[in-house]
């Protein structure tokens, strides 16, 4: 299928179906952390407006996009005091996406340390909470 799914696990996210580890919101988007981090900090950055991924994306949406992952990518930094941040966002299955609503991974990284796998393990949610904790905090 290549068409947008409204009951994938972010839509559900975004709808409040399912909770997440919220980290900030606005009109055109929600950020929480990933439960399943590759790295202390791993955050992901989504669009409210329904799209599969970049390439079906609106432009107009994904104008809005960098400026916020900007901004988490900065707070990410000093929140978790990374050396540096690694910037993801995957199309389709062989572009390595799993979860088919479009999203920007915020990866916080450090010298010498590699990633863990994708969509690897699940986090503690004690963990999550407090990193999200975190993140907000350094966003002011
Ligand atoms: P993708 O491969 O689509 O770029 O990444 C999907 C990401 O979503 C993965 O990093 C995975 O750990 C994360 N993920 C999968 N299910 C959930 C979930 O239910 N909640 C949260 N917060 N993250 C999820």
């Amino acid at each position: 299928m290549t068409t947008y799914d409204p009951d994938n696990i972010f839509a559900k996210i975004l709808r409040g179906d399912i909770p997440c580890h919220k980290v900030y919101e606005d009109d055109a988007a929600l950020v929480f952390m990933d439960v399943m981090p590759q790295s202390p900090g791993h955050t992901l950055v989504v669009p409210k407006a329904p799209s599969r991924n970049l390439l079906d994306a609106d432009p107009a949406v994904l104008a809005k996009m960098v400026p916020l992952v900007q901004k988490i990518a900065i707070a990410a930094k000093a929140a978790f005091n990374a050396d540096g941040i690694t910037l993801w966002q995957f199309n389709e299955p062989a572009g390595g996406q799993t979860v088919f609503h479009l999203h920007y991974h915020v990866i916080p990284r450090y010298e010498g340390q590699p990633l863990r796998a994708h969509a690897g393990k699940m986090e503690d949610a004690e963990v999550l909470k407090a990193n999200a904790a975190k993140l907000k905090a350094a966003l002011g």
